[in-house]
């Protein structure tokens, strides 16, 4: 195609750029990301948007008239660039948000340069993906039966896998969920989870017609872990009331704790009542997979109905990977697919169908190609080169809890996998050891606003039994022991300024 050929646009724009152009524009693009990356540990870990800018970004019009394309760049690196959320620098240790490595940033380029649907059909990306969720599947050990997608994230995955198990809830009380919905049924659906649970679970109960009132959280041990006695004695009492039990969603790395559910005794509990099993590792799921001391965990893991992984938190792939796999795959097809059973294709191998299309076993019908940047990395660190960085970061937290209990007006009060949850108690303050106090949470709850906005290091917050706590995520294999002790050091100062 020639320049003549394409097709006139009144500005800069043109449609079709020659490989030269696209070449020069692409190094520019390398140089910036080069940039961004390597000046990030200069910076401040956080820095607001200064309210001109943000004003600016509110009253912009909608551009009538085209912008060159290396303007464009320049604003990227003006106005977007020195804003970041803060993540990806070694100071950062906030929620869960690893930088993204340089591999899967390249690797969502090219992911967008081919640019499929992976709603299904026989082209590489269809393979790709079942090649990642395959290595998944035998990482976890589920069942070759069992089926998989890539989602956007942990929460995609969570209600992609209790929207089959409500559906196979509803199938055993003799309702079609997909024709009738829970409407007008006299029996209450009700789940479970643990006090620890993320979010995502209520959404997910909403979302699916459950309500939140037909949530049960179930109470936890000293180690925020759900304890089974409990949730034996609440399944019994919705038994006996006529309630159908949809599932019991459990942790594997709670997001305020790092706490680990006690799977085995769950699974045994779950599998006594025919109660799915959905295990949520969208943060300690990794880890739980990859090391050797949580072998266990893993064999546990293995027992669940359904597993939510999320690639894009502790396996450094760039947003959005996460990742649900459904133990019964034909569980998965019969809650999702709208090709009736009589109509429904098998596996086409050598036609332009391939594989039974992924859009029948969840939400998404155009889907992006999520899973070039898992393989890619996965494929570039190996299990063992994985094993290497998530056990640096553990290092980070062990030697942060070490400094924690070294410094007297520090407090911990949890530590599991990468996190370490403590405040900040006044020296000469008489408190009551990991107990929650008015003053001692407000204080903290200050501190916190000041360190983050200090822009030298970055926490988040927990409420830790009540308690409000400094939370400390280390999911960035760029964070030296330095960076922490550097975190140590800034909330004891921060900590007797505000006191
Ligand atoms: C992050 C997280 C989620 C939600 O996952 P998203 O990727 O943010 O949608 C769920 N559970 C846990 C434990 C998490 O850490």
């Amino acid at each position: 195609m020639t320049a003549s050929d394409d097709v006139a646009t009144p500005g800069p724009a043109r449609w079709s750029w020659s490989r030269d152009e696209t070449r020069a524009f692409g190094r520019r693009v390398a140089d910036l990301i080069a940039e961004y990356l390597a000046d990030l540990p200069d910076g401040p870990v956080f820095r607001p948007v200064p309210p001109e800018l943000a004003a600016a970004f509110e009253t912009k019009p909608l551009p009538l008239a085209g912008e060159p394309a290396d303007a464009l760049l320049d604003a990227f690196a003006s106005a977007v660039a020195p804003y970041p959320f803060g993540n990806g620098h070694p100071r950062f240790h906030g929620w869960v948000n690893p930088p993204p490595h340089v591999l899967g940033v390249m690797a969502s380029a090219l992911a967008a340069a081919m640019n499929p649907s992976v709603a299904g059909g026989n082209h590489a990306s269809v393979h790709v993906e079942h090649q990642v969720l395959r290595w998944f599947r035998e990482l976890a050990g589920f069942p070759e039966t069992s089926r998989g997608l890539l989602v956007s994230g942990g929460s995609m995955a969570t209600l992609t896998a209790l929207a089959v198990a409500r559906h196979r809830a509803a199938a055993g009380a003799g309702i079609d969920v997909r024709a009738e919905g829970l409407q007008g049924h006299a029996r209450r659906f009700v789940a479970y989870q643990g006090e620890g649970a993320h979010g995502c679970v209520r959404k997910a109960v909403e979302l699916l017609g459950l309500g939140a009132g037909s949530l049960r959280t179930v109470p936890s041990d000293a180690e925020g872990r759900i304890r089974a006695d409990a949730l034996r004695e609440a399944l019994a009492r919705d038994l006996a009331d006529g309630a159908v039990p949809v599932a019991l969603v459990a942790s594997v790395g709670t997001v305020s704790t790092g706490a680990i559910d006690p799977l085995d005794e769950l699974a045994d509990l779950c599998a006594e009542h025919g109660v799915w099993l959905h295990v949520d590792g969208a943060y300690g799921g990794a880890a739980a997979l990859l090391l050797e001391r949580y072998a266990d965990v893993r064999a546990a893991m293995g027992r669940a109905d359904s597993l939510a992984l999320d690639p894009h938190k502790w396996l450094y792939v760039p947003v959005d990977a996460g990742l649900v796999l459904i133990r019964d795959g034909s569980a998965a097809r019969d809650a999702f697919s709208l090709v009736p059973p009589y109509l429904r294709t098998d596996d086409d191998p050598h036609g332009v169908n391939g594989p039974v299309w992924f859009s029948e076993y969840g939400f998404e019908q155009t889907r992006p190609f999520r899973a070039l940047k898992v393989w890619l990395m996965l494929r570039y660190f190996g299990v063992e080169g994985y094993r290497a960085l998530v056990e640096h970061d553990i290092a980070m937290a062990e030697r942060l809890a070490g400094a924690v209990r070294a410094q007297p007006e520090l407090e911990l009060l949890a530590r599991g996998l990468s996190i370490v949850s403590f405040r900040y108690v006044p020296a000469g303050y008489r408190a009551r050891p990991a107990v929650a106090d008015p003053d001692l949470d407000a204080l903290n709850r200050r501190l916190l606003t000041a360190v983050q906005v200090g822009g030298r290091s970055f926490l988040s917050g927990a409420v830790v039994d009540g308690a409000f706590a400094l939370r400390a995520c280390f999911v960035n294999p760029g964070t030296r022991e330095e960076d922490v002790d550097a975190l140590v050091a800034e909330v004891v100062a921060v900590g007797r300024r505000v006191a």
